[in-house]
């Protein structure tokens, strides 16, 4: 459920109409509901109150916006960055150090370094290389870092390939079969707090099975560790849970997979960790658009909008759905290609799909584009970044602005000898 409705014929954020924001701060342009970032979080929580002990972690990375992130923090929420911008602005949004989890295959001596330094509450570390480096690295600074370390259970979540992390040729985490023997050495180690392990085995998961699958897997390890003498008090599933794209689509959702974690976790005896994303941003947001004409095209005609691939990536990188309808439906309905202006076949958001009848000149949005939208534009074309705004009841902010190519421009130096 979202806040983003018709009233009066008028495609309405909470109580703020689209045409109002889009005059105001031109198109293309996020539109993010409070409302609906506070609802998501609390349905979210909700669904894990069977359990004892709960830690919850916002993915950072599916939106980074500094306003959702305040929003969030409030609302109880750590987070889970996977940078050291992440994790500067999740400590600029007010989150607490102590409950910010630090993921990532990459994590540079220099992030390290840093997160310590900060006091970072759990580095989930994906390797036993990682874990000698981040000794040293606290070892230097006098301190003990808390630690998981993160497995790769080899199980396929069944999404997206190119959003698919749990399988055994996947970068991420430790061969499941090697984890036990890695904690074992890592805990020897004086400066790490070797305190639990970690999965994400994918994003946009629409099937409980591989996850109840892979959660198991990490119930057992933790039991072998525990039978070895370690000591495993946290156990970090990571994110992923779906987001219904399709208006209709029928998803398990936060209270299926609550129930599922409850069954699976029910004797672990540890403080269970969250690292959810999509399924608290995904919903809140859309991506606001002006038609700029109509085309005549081979089998339908083609839509082109104002905003394109570099503003919303996911059509072009996993040939995502985005619903698209109208700001002022008319009722009537066409069957049209949705286009960018981008100079890239890719720049295509729907194929010969019915869509609402539009017109140039009209608004429309594009749905469900809270997650992995505004944080994955570009400037490609030399196109403007896309600015974000929020809404809360009655009232709206820019809540990141519009950067225009100029000043993209302006970064930009001819060396003097080419002058
Ligand atoms: C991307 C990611 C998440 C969040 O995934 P969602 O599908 O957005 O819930 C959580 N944990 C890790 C380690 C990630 O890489």
């Amino acid at each position: 459920m979202d806040h983003f409705a018709l009233r009066n014929g008028v495609l309405h954020a909470e109580d703020v109409p689209l045409p109002e924001i889009a005059e105001a701060v031109g198109t293309p342009v996020y539109v993010y509901s409070r409302a609906t970032l506070t609802r998501h979080a609390r349905v979210f929580r909700d669904a894990l109150s069977a359990l004892p002990k709960v830690h919850l972690a916002f993915a950072v990375k599916s939106n980074p916006n500094l306003a959702v992130l305040r929003v969030l923090g409030r609302e109880g929420y750590g987070a889970d960055v996977v940078s050291e911008g992440e994790m500067d602005r999740a400590l600029a949004a007010g989150i607490a150090a102590s409950d910010i989890v630090f993921s990532g295959v990459g994590k540079t001596r220099r992030e390290l370094h840093a997160a310590c330094r900060a006091g970072i509450g759990q580095f989930n570390i994906e390797s036993e290389e990682e874990g000698l480096e981040l000794s040293r690295v606290a070892a230097g600074l006098g301190m003990r870092a808390p630690v998981a370390l993160r497995v790769n259970p080899d199980v396929d979540a069944g999404t997206h390939s190119k959003i698919s992390t749990g399988k055994a040729d996947n970068k991420f985490g430790v061969p499941y079969h090697e984890a036990a023997g890695i904690f074992e050495r890592l805990s020897a180690l004086a400066s790490l707090d070797m305190r639990g392990l970690a999965v994400h085995i994918g994003s946009q998961i629409t099937d409980l099975a591989p996850s109840r699958a892979a959660f198991e897997k990490m119930g057992a390890l933790m039991r072998e560790l525990r039978g070895r003498g370690l000591s495993v008090t946290h156990m970090d599933l990571g994110g992923g849970l779906g987001v219904p794209y399709k208006s209709g689509e029928k998803l398990p959702g936060p209270a299926e997979y609550g129930a599922m974690v409850a069954e699976v976790t029910a004797d672990w005896d540890a403080t269970i960790m969250f690292e959810p994303g999509r399924v608290i941003t995904g919903n809140s947001g859309v991506l606001v658009t002006e038609v700029v004409r109509v085309k005549p095209g081979a089998a339908c005609p083609f839509v082109v909008v104002d905003a394109a691939m570099n503003d919303l990536a996911r059509p072009a990188l996993y040939d995502a759905w985005h619903d698209f309808v109208a700001v002022r439906p008319s009722g009537e309905r066409m069957t049209a290609s949705v286009v960018g202006p981008i100079c890239e076949s890719s720049d295509t958001f729907a194929t010969a799909r019915k869509i609402d009848a539009v017109a140039a000149g009209d608004l429309a949005v594009f749905r469900t584009a809270g997650a992995y939208g505004a944080t994955m534009a570009n400037t490609y074309n030399s196109r403007a970044l896309v600015p974000e705004v929020m809404v809360d009841a009655s009232r709206w902010a820019i809540v990141a602005n519009r950067i225009e190519p100029a000043t993209i421009l302006a970064a930009e130096r001819v060396p003097e000898w080419l002058e």
